[in-house]
């Protein structure tokens, strides 16, 4: 395979076909790229559009992002899941303030070095915006490098994605533009190399492509054995009163750490009944009304959830009522929000 003839020509498709998203200026600022980034890990570019600017405006720099309150950052992330991420970034930020004079750094070991930035996300800041040398890999990637060298392998798997690294770098290296490369690779895994309904008539790399030759193209990458996921049983009951709803606060760790949600009650093997609920809220359980039920799947649990509706349930030192007016700067998890569809709020 010839590298160099190779990177010029998706360099070349790439100048020609991408596609145009606001984080894609000629002159990015580090700080804006973190943020997308971040936003793009494990989510689609449709919901990251919706969430970007929203997200800039109101947090439009490294240290108005370190100030600000988690909760308030949270809700601006709602919507894009995997909270984690949120926290890290908000995390990250106050690591620039505190120790890079809020300057977010050029070097990957230094980016690598911050809260909640691995291998990939120093590369493409140190790549796109620092244009430094340095590869990145993400699924699009290694699914496109695989196909290139008709590997039959499961991509997730840590040889593989030993090798695309290594694969990345020697291309990165003998690239006109090595921001303009990265970014070619990861256009090509979403809009030509895409995991199905693959557009090899489409691709720059046609002449190049071993999978193609082959006709193995749609078998590539080999799929990886699914987890299995933990099911688990919630009862929800939306409690209203004067035009608000109660709420409370999720523990700081595990599963929706820290969002806030109608009073959940969580079993492993069984949905709480209604004389249970009524222990724990101290109602009559008769008050409570079935609004409808619903199944949220995340990567790791399969969450059964059961909604009821209940008027004017006491509220306590961890259950407040909050305004329906003020739910869009509550940081509630979609799971939350199907619930509170269900009993017409949000
Ligand atoms: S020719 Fe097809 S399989 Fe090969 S890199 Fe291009 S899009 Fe992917």
């Amino acid at each position: 395979m010839n590298d160099a003839k190779l990177t010029r020509q998706l360099e070349t498709w790439f100048r020609a076909n991408a596609r145009d998203l606001p984080w894609r200026l000629e002159a990015r600022d580090p700080y804006h790229a973190l943020v997308s980034e971040c936003m793009l890990q494990q989510t689609q570019v449709s919901r990251v559009l919706e969430k970007y600017q929203p997200f800039i405006d109101r947090f439009p720099t490294v240290q108005s992002l370190a100030q600000a309150p988690e909760e308030e950052v949270l809700a601006l992330w709602a919507g894009l899941g995997y909270y984690r991420r949120a926290r890290m970034l908000h995390a990250c930020a106050q690591a620039i303030v505190e120790h890079h004079n809020s300057v977010v750094p050029d070097d990957v070991k230094q980016l690598e070095s911050l809260p909640g930035i691995g291998r990939y996300t120093a590369g493409a800041i140190a790549s796109m915006v620092f244009h430094q040398r340095e590869p990145i890999v993400d699924g699009n990637v290694t699914r496109v490098l695989l196909r290139l060298h008709n590997k039959s392998v499961p991509q997730a798997e840590k040889e593989t994605i030993k090798w695309a690294w290594q694969r990345a770098t020697e291309l990165v290296i003998v690239a006109d533009k090595p921001n303009v490369l990265n970014e070619a690779m990861m256009e090509l895994g979403a809009t030509c190399c895409t995991p199905k309904n693959i557009r090899c008539d489409q691709c720059p790399l046609r002449s190049h492509c071993q999978a193609l030759e082959a006709g193995t193209t749609e078998s590539i990458p080999l799929p990886k054995p699914r987890a299995k996921q933990k099911r688990m049983y919630c009862s929800t009951i939306i409690s209203t009163q004067d035009e608000s709803v109660l709420l409370e606060q999720r523990p700081s760790s595990g599963m929706w750490a820290n969002m806030f949600q109608a009073p959940t009650i969580e079993r492993d093997d069984h949905h709480p009944t209604p004389a249970e609920i009524g222990e724990v809220l101290s109602i009559d359980h008769q008050q409570l009304t079935e609004l409808g039920r619903f199944t949220h799947i995340t990567t790791h649990r399969i969450v059964e959830f059961v909604v009821y509706g209940a008027i004017g349930v006491q509220s306590t030192p961890s259950r407040a009522y909050r305004t329906l007016e003020a739910l869009d700067q509550v940081a509630i998890s979609n799971a939350q929000r199907k619930a509170m569809a269900l009993a017409g709020i949000l």
